[in-house]
């Protein structure tokens, strides 16, 4: 029989969650096991999946020891926003309006999964179980039990799920979870553009979806469009010319002529919410808790928020509680519950209103866009939004 191995927390996943939240832990007393069933890879080239990063989540990756390494000439900041709605609605602000350098940080999502990684990897009071797969978790009194596929046998204080948004640490506890398709695929690429584009985010609401351009170093952004599932297979199938006149098309030739860098992929989008995210001995982060449109970017910046401040909570606890304990966890979960309701509230209601074929509505939105616009305070406080400073 297999000899248990034991640990303080388990963090089940080491994508930009679980891996963020070990990295905020790492010299600290606690013994971290981290389950991931395969190592980040980062792109060769350019990442198609390019994530807005919020200031105060660079903050905190820079707690984690991880931002300073990244490469900064690969890391686009956002200065300014230019959104248009499908009638012509108009709306733009920029971060000097809140007194902020950058609203975000466009970041490759390899690379900072790759850099979280190596910092764990090199932590004495982490270990990294890869590749592991949990088969049996049990929750006892005195610990939580986890058996992984290959029959090794883990036992912890804590267990955390930062396992996306089909956890399956999730899937072993009665917490009940509110999934609905958005219906929509998340259109990803990147391009190398004509004109430069001095740091601005674009966004169009369309009738056919939500196309943002993030900003990348030198003459190169990243797109999402966000577009029903049959558009989107319809995007995916074109060649890559013909993908590739259609995004400058929808942008309206903005920055000139477009160079397909990354070819184009796609990813289901859902809202999900949760009765709890906490149980005795669990706590649940990132997409195994929440997951919001792209729309307003703010995914992982919600993910990363759950790591930090679950951070803090176990390291200000004293040595005797029990870094387990259900009262610790629900002050987590109370701390955490009005950013989270928030944007995924925000970000659905945005959805909503702008969601392709929402006819009538079309005239009030544009209308409402312009007058957002041309209210400074209420720019300011769009600024904020865009920049996670809810
Ligand atoms: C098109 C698109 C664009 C987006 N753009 C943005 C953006 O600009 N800004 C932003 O903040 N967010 C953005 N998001 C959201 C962002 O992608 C997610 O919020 C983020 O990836 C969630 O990270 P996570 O670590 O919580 O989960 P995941 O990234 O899903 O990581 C889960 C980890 O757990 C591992 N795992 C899963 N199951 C098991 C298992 N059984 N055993 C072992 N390991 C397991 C996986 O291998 C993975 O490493 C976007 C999403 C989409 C779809």
């Amino acid at each position: 029989m297999s000899k248990t191995q034991h640990f303080d927390i388990l963090i089940v996943g080491a994508g930009l969650s679980g891996a963020s939240l070990a990295c905020a832990l790492r010299g600290s007393r606690y013994r971290i096991g981290l389950v991931e069933r395969q190592r980040p890879q980062a792109a060769a080239g350019w990442d198609a999946r390019i994530y807005a990063v919020s200031p105060a989540n660079v903050d905190f990756l820079r707690r984690c020891g991880i931002w300073d390494h990244l490469d900064a000439d690969r890391i686009g900041p956002v200065e300014r926003m230019d959104v248009s709605g499908d009638a012509g609605g108009r709306l733009a602000f920029s971060a000097y309006e809140c007194g902020m350098q950058s609203l975000a940080s466009i970041v490759e999502a390899g690379r900072m999964a790759s850099e979280l990684w190596e910092t764990a990897r090199r932590q004495p009071n982490i270990e990294i179980l890869c590749p592991a797969e949990p088969a049996a978790l049990d929750f006892r009194p005195e610990a939580a039990r986890l058996r992984l596929s290959d029959g090794r046998e883990c036992q912890a204080s804590l267990v955390v799920g930062a396992d996306g948004v089909n956890s399956w640490v999730r899937g072993q506890t009665r917490i009940q979870a509110h999934l609905r398709p958005y219906e929509e695929l998340g259109v990803v690429a990147n391009f190398a553009c004509e004109r430069p584009h001095a740091g601005t985010a674009f966004q169009w609401f369309r009738e056919d979806g939500i196309l943002a351009w993030l900003p990348l170093p030198g003459n190169r952004f990243s797109i999402v469009w966000s577009t029903p599932d049959a558009q989107a297979d319809a995007m995916l199938a074109l060649s890559p010319e013909a993908f590739t006149a259609k995004v400058a098309e929808a942008g309206g030739h903005r920055l000139g002529k477009l160079e397909l860098l990354t070819p184009a992929a796609g990813f289901p989008l859902r809202f999900m919410k949760l009765d709890s995210t906490v149980a005795s001995r669990l706590a649940l982060i990132g997409d195994a808790a929440h997951a919001v449109h792209p729309l307003s970017g703010h995914g992982i910046n919600l993910g990363f928020q759950d790591a930090r401040a679950l951070a803090d909570r176990l390291l200000a606890l004293p040595a005797f509680r029990d870094c387990g304990d259900e009262n610790v966890l629900r002050a987590w979960q109370r701390a955490r519950a009005e950013e989270t309701l928030l944007v995924r509230e925000l970000t659905d209601g945005l959805h909503r209103l702008f969601k392709p074929s929402s006819g009538p509505l079309s005239l009030l939105r544009n209308a409402g866009l312009s007058l957002a616009g041309s209210i400074s305070p209420l720019r300011s406080v769009l600024a904020r939004y865009a920049a996670g400073l809810t």
